[in-house]
């Protein structure tokens, strides 16, 4: 057995892949796999509308929001951002909080200006910025809630003058949000959500409309509205997989159950990081990720032996991404506390054995 701490795509449940394969077959004992029906079969339209509304009851959405489901990962929504949202001639307003907001940030110039807030560059990114001023004059503000590749989070979202937009790819459905504090969620399913190949939209149709500029469909977050995420073909199956996984949630308790034990999970992680000589965590402890937990070995010369030890022990996709170094244990919401035990057994073994 395999304890998964890789990044993303990342662990999904178990019983979810059992139901995945067991459709990939014969879908819901039909005589066809899943694969192999129309999109606009009244068996998928069941699957997107259940998806839909999992994601609506599990996130409380209020009235006056729509929920897509798109294709193109969150990168897409870097550059689909500003296209809706952002008139000629405008500006926005960007947190720089890590590499994935700096990729944001870098859309825009096909589209406007973007006006970087504040950045924690200069510190490699290990905590979050939080004294600036949001402009009144932006079209919008953009933060990243988690930054994936150095174990940031934010923990309190700023009052803002102009609606939100929030990337939430690495920590959507970990722990409750107000989805009223924003104007649109965008979420890419690889990592809490489903398997890679779709991408979700959380959007306050007000919002919409108003930058006076000529959209493609596809590009067009109102085509999709329209369209029921099904302007063209979806991704059938990531959205089949994504509804089972939102399923699995909604039977564990949903996300104020799964928020406490992710937070139980990151607390036993942080403690023996910080109580281990051997290691030690690399962000601002104000703002480490309940979802990405990143830290290094004190004397570099241990990084080697001690991903060499988690292989030995069934441990995968620890090692910290290449722009971090180090460590990156994902504790993604499929991932038990029993593989986070596993892990800081072998810490605690690894620090023993290097006294
Ligand atoms: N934003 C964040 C916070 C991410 O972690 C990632 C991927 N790891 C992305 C954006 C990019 O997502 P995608 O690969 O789906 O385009």
């Amino acid at each position: 057995m395999k304890h998964n701490f890789g990044a993303g795509p990342g662990i999904l449940p178990h019983e979810v892949l059992k139901q995945a394969a067991a459709a990939v077959v014969d879908f819901n004992g039909i005589g066809l796999s899943i694969l192999e029906i129309s999109h606009r079969s009244p068996e998928f339209e069941a699957v997107l509308d259940e998806a839909v509304k999992l994601v609506k009851e599990l996130f409380s959405v209020p009235e006056g929001y729509s929920v897509l489901f798109l294709q193109g990962g969150a990168s897409t929504q870097f550059a689909m951002v500003p296209y809706n949202l952002l008139p000629e001639g405008g500006k926005a307003a960007y947190l720089e909080s890590g590499v994935w907001a700096n990729k944001a940030i870098k859309e825009v110039k096909y589209f406007g200006e973007a006006q970087v807030v504040a950045t924690a560059k200069e510190a490699n990114f290990t905590y979050i910025p939080k004294d600036f001023e949001i402009p009144a004059d932006a079209a919008y503000f953009h933060i990243t809630s988690n930054n994936t590749i150095y174990g940031t989070q934010l923990h309190k979202f700023f009052p803002s003058p102009v609606p939100v937009v929030c990337d939430m790819s690495s920590d959507i459905f970990s722990r409750k949000v107000n989805v009223a504090d924003f104007g649109l969620i965008y979420a890419g399913a690889q990592k809490n959500m489903g398997p890679a190949g779709v991408t979700l939209v959380i959007v306050k149709d007000e919002i919409l409309g108003k930058s006076g500029r000529k959209i493609p469909s596809m590009f067009n977050y109102q085509t999709q509205i329209e369209g029921g995420s099904m302007y063209n073909t979806p991704p059938v199956f990531a959205i089949y997989v994504s509804m089972l996984t939102l399923n699995w949630l909604k039977s564990k308790g949903g996300v104020e159950a799964i928020e406490k034990e992710n937070e139980a999970k990151a607390k036993v992680l942080y403690d023996e990081i910080d109580r281990n000589p051997l290691f030690k965590g690399v962000c601002v402890p104000e703002d480490r990720s309940i979802m990405n937990v990143c830290f290094v070995t004190e004397n570099p010369e241990l990084e080697k032996p001690f991903l060499k030890l988690c292989d030995e022990k069934g441990i995968v996709g620890i090692k910290g991404h290449r722009s971090a170094g180090g460590f990156r244990a994902s504790i993604y919401n499929a991932l038990p506390i029993t593989s986070v035990y596993v892990l800081i057994d072998a810490m605690r073994e690894f620090a023993e054995n290097n006294k």
